[in-house]
């Protein structure tokens, strides 16, 4: 139950190509978010549904407000444990890249 709000960061698939400038995706209390922009001290993050408006944003990985509101459903556990999972996976595919700046 107290994992529900947590909010977890995940590589979109396309960051994964160009791991240096890399948008993450945001999942929070069940809902997938993706990088929007940048504002002065935090970024922005719209909701993956095309068709909804929610957004959040987040500054030091804490979500400092929240807008909109969803109009589905969100995630299930086993949906966001399997997106995990696949994360953890593409850890071990990367390159040893890790040291570029
Ligand atoms: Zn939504």
């Amino acid at each position: 139950m107290s994992s529900e709000n947590s909010l977890t960061f995940v590589l979109s698939n396309r960051g994964i190509k160009n791991s240096s400038t890399a948008h993450q995706k945001a999942i929070y209390d069940g809902y997938q978010y993706r990088f929007k922009e940048n504002n002065k001290n935090s970024s922005r993050y719209i909701c993956t549904n095309t068709e909804c408006y929610a957004c959040i944003t987040i500054k030091d990985n804490v979500i400092i407000k929240s807008c909109g509101q969803h109009y589905h459903q969100n995630l299930t556990e086993s949906q966001f444990k399997i997106i995990k999972a696949k994360q953890e996976l593409k850890k071990d595919v990367l390159p040893n890249k890790s040291k570029t700046l």
